[in-house]
Formats: C-alpha cells, structure tokens, sequence
C-alpha cells in the first residue's frame, strides 16, 4: 500500500497492484520516491519550493492525461498539473499527493497557411517560437523563453505582442481537455463554448488542456528592441514622459517600464552594477527601421546608463530576459495589481517602494496596456481586466532563505500601499502564493468571478483540479 493524500487533505492507502496497473498502461512512466528521477521530477523554478509528491505521472499521450485523471478520481487524490512548472505559487507540485506531468508533451505542429499552430503543454515559449517563427509567424506569449504555454495561455498571458493582438488566450482558437470524468473534449468557439470561455483566462481549474491550438500573425523575423537602462534617480520624470509616450504610441509598439537595480553581470560596466535604473523595453511589430525611429524618444530622454537597443531575431528578444530568472536556483515572490490610472502619485509611490525592496535583484514591472488587449470586451473571455492603466508586477527576488520574510514581506507591503491606485485587480499568474484563498481569485477573476464559478460548479463538480 502506498500511502496517498487526498482532496480533503487526507491520507489514503492505495493498493500497490493499483500502481502497477497505471504504471503497465501508461505511454510515459511513473515516477516515486527511490526513483532516480524524484528529485528532478518534483523540483520546479521557483526554489522556495520543496515538495515531495507520492506519485508523479509523466504523460506522453492524451490517454495517458485520461488514465492518471481516472485514477486520481477514483482515489480522490489531491492532484497538481504541470506544465514546465514555472507557476510561482509552486502550483505544479504538492505534498503528499498525485501530479499530472505534462513537461515531456511537446509536440508542435504548424500550419503556415492557415496560419495556426498546436501545441501540447509541455512545450515552452522559446520552442514554439522556434517552430512559429520557421515560418516567419508568432503568437503573443510570454518575455521569458523558458514559461510554459499551457499555465501562461489559461492565466491570461502579457508579451510583446500583446498591443497588436492581445493575450495569449485572445489568440486561442481551440483545446482538447480531459474533464474530470475522464472524458478527452474538443473546445472551440461552437463546441463546448462555456468551457472554452472559461479556458481563455480562468486558469488551470476546469480540466486538463492536452492540445493548444492558436493563431499566428506574421512576426519579424528582426524586430527592432528598445532595451535602454537609464538612471534611476531621474526615474520620476522619465514615467511621466513614458506615460505620454505610450498614450500616443500605435499597436506595433509593446512597452513595459522597469523600475530596478544594474544586474552585476557582463554585459553592463562594472561601474553601474547596483545602480537604481529605470529600464525602458519595448518591441516594434514592422519594419524596424520604423521602430528605431518611433521608440528614438525613450531613449533620448537622458543619456542611458547602458543602451542595449537594436534590431533582432524575435527569437533573440524572446531571450533577452532568460539569464535573470534561473529555474531554481533563486528564491521568488511575485504578486501583482492592475492601476485605474498612472497618476503622478503612484509614479512617485513606486518609485518610493522600489528603493525599499531588501533585495537589489528585486523589480517593480510596469507593464502598459492598451491597444488590441484593451480593445476585448471584459466578458468576451474569463480574463476580465481590460481598462487597466497598467499591470504592475511586484517581483521580490532573492538567494538567501534567511530573507525570505524581509522579500516576502516587502511584496505584500507594496501591494497594500499600491491599494489607492489600484482597480482591486490582480493577475492570475502573479498571485503570490495564493495565501488569500478565495479573496485572490475574486481580485484575479474580477466581474467574470460568478460565471466562471458556475462553469466550474459543471465541469468539476467534486474538485478535482485546484483552483490555486
Ligand atoms: C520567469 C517567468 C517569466 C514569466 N513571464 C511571464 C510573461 O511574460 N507574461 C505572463 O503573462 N506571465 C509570465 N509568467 C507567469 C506565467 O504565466 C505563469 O508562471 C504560468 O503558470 C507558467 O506556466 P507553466 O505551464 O510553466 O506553469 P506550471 O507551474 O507548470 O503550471 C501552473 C498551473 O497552471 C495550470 N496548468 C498548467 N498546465 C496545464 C494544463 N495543460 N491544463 C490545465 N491546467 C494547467 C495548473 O493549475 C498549474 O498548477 C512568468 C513566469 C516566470 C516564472
């Protein structure tokens, strides 16, 4: 007997020949406690988090998905999902229970005529780009190559080309999910439309999405990418410049404002290394002769500490964040707010907050909405944050556990003082660890929270599936 944890957080002896039986079925494997792979298995990006699942089900087939769903209901086991597990809640993982292991699904299949791609979930960004851009085409994802598809699609998901063609679940066309039954459903615009509302924006909570399919928009192959480090001690009149920028900016052009230390690393002197910044970062979608022209403003506002701008490879861009958030290594807390507006006090609040931080690897995110994004209606889909000035990502990052509390800390801090300016909103993907339950998926689901409930009350009747 192995001993399981269940959805009521019990324990429960499950029958070894049970196991096997899953085990002997499966197209992938299973992976426990003893095995060479556990350690490897249960570790995910964030290095807070050590959790030590019974039993993990490394899927390679949707069948496979189908099986470890009907096991784990027929045992009401506590079940995870995971993608690439970079959920910074550690929501990939838990103690005790039954994960779904989607990481080595990775099939991508493009049509370059119709202009649409699917994927499977454990497919990341840099390798969809890879396959989309082959073809000179992309849909809007993440700023970090290595983030899942599937957690970043079903939370929303903000990238560069979000003001052109909106989230990664606005450009979702259809997906296959195995239900809590056990049933493998096609979702689109005609079939099962509750739940594919409810997919675009609502989470990981109504089943498990096996085939992601998207539309593709020609992209690049170069684009021209504003990266321009200025100092922070002017930080106060360059958000208000940048707030008249982006108030006029078009559609090709996507922005966020980082408010941060100089990374000690090569590719910055010496002598800035830990110098408040103020990071402009955007992408031009056209000719990137054009961009260089457009975003020439942001960076002739002050002499940069360090201009890094210039014309490159999508793929590149894609990357150019990837060495700050190692999976593992470092220690994470992110949490979020949406702002009505970007007034002259909440520039100065967060310029306030961020010298504050305890960590220099800390940043406050600044990420502008507008264009094709905000041009969705806020019940077209579950995500229901559409008129926001902004999204602010409150990223406490650290290396010592001995900080955790002064980081951690710090984080909540800054989303209490941020309360004034704020919409009462929050981003599904940055949510802290979800320590306020329900209180954060009222923030994160906005005035979709009743619908999306009752399309959960439907489809996961008994639980199933966490919805944090
Ligand atoms: C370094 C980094 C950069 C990021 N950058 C961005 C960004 O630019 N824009 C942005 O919008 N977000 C960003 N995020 C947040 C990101 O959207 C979330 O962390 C997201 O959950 C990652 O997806 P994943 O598949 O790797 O997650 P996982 O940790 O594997 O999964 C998270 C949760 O998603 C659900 N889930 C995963 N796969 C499935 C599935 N197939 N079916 C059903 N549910 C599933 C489950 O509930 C699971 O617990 C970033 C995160 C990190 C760590």
């Amino acid at each position: 007997m192995l001993e399981i944890t269940t959805t009521r957080m019990q324990s429960r002896p499950v029958d070894e020949r049970e196991i096997e039986t899953l085990a002997a079925e499966l197209d992938g494997y299973l992976v426990r406690e003893g095995d060479a792979q556990y350690d490897s298995a249960r570790a995910v990006w964030n290095g807070m988090i050590d959790r030590r699942p019974a039993l993990i089900v490394r899927c390679h087939s949707p069948q496979d998905v189908q099986r470890a769903v009907r096991f784990a209901s027929a045992h009401t086991l506590r079940l995870s999902v995971r993608g690439s597990g970079h959920h910074v809640a550690g929501s990939a993982v838990n103690d005790g229970g039954l994960v779904i292991d989607l990481s080595e699904m990775k099939q991508i299949q493009v049509d370059a005529q119709a202009r649409t791609a699917r994927a499977q979930p454990g497919v990341n960004w840099g390798e969809l780009d890879r396959a989309t851009q082959a073809y000179g085409l992309a849909t809007p994802g993440g700023v970090v190559s290595d983030t899942g598809i599937a957690g970043l699609t079903l939370g929303g998901g903000f990238g560069w080309l979000r003001n052109k063609y909106g989230l990664s679940s606005d450009n979702l066309i259809s997906a296959e999910i195995v239900t809590a039954d056990g049933r493998l459903l096609k979702t689109n615009e005609n079939e099962n439309a509750d739940l594919f509302w409810a997919l675009r924006g609502g989470g990981g909570a109504f089943g498990i999405v096996t085939s992601f399919e998207y539309r593709l928009h020609p992209v690049g192959p170069d684009v021209f990418t504003l990266f321009c480090f200025h100092d922070g001690s002017r930080a106060r009149e360059l958000l208000r410049f940048y707030r008249e920028f982006i108030a006029s900016a078009p559609d090709e052009i996507s922005s966020f404002a980082v408010l941060a230390k100089i990374p000690a690393s090569e590719h910055f002197p010496a002598e800035h290394h830990g110098k408040p910044t103020l990071l402009f970062q955007a992408c031009y979608l056209g000719d990137p002769a054009e961009g260089e022209r457009l975003l020439q403003p942001l960076r002739d506002i002050a002499a940069p500490l360090v201009d890094l701008s210039s014309v490159m490879p999508f793929v590149e861009m894609q990357t150019l964040w990837d060495e700050e958030y190692p999976r593992g290594e470092l220690r994470y807390y992110w949490r979020s707010t949406y702002l009505k507006t970007f007034s002259d006090e909440a520039i100065d609040r967060l310029i306030a907050l961020i010298a504050e931080a305890p960590s220099a690897l800390t940043t406050l995110d600044l990420w502008a909405m507008g264009g094709a994004f905000s041009r969705v209606a806020p019940d077209a889909t579950a995500f229901a944050h559409r008129d926001a000035a902004m999204n602010i990502g409150i990223e406490a990052n650290w290396a010592d556990t001995a900080d955790d509390e002064a980081n951690i800390g710090w984080a909540r801090r800054v989303t209490q003082e941020l309360e004034p300016f704020s919409t009462g909103g929050q981003y599904l993907n940055f949510p802290g660890f979800f320590e306020e339950g329900e209180a954060a998926l009222r923030q994160a689901y906005g005035s979709n929270y009743d619908r999306i409930m009752a399309i959960k009350a439907k489809y996961d009747p008994y639980h199933l599936f966490p919805m944090k």
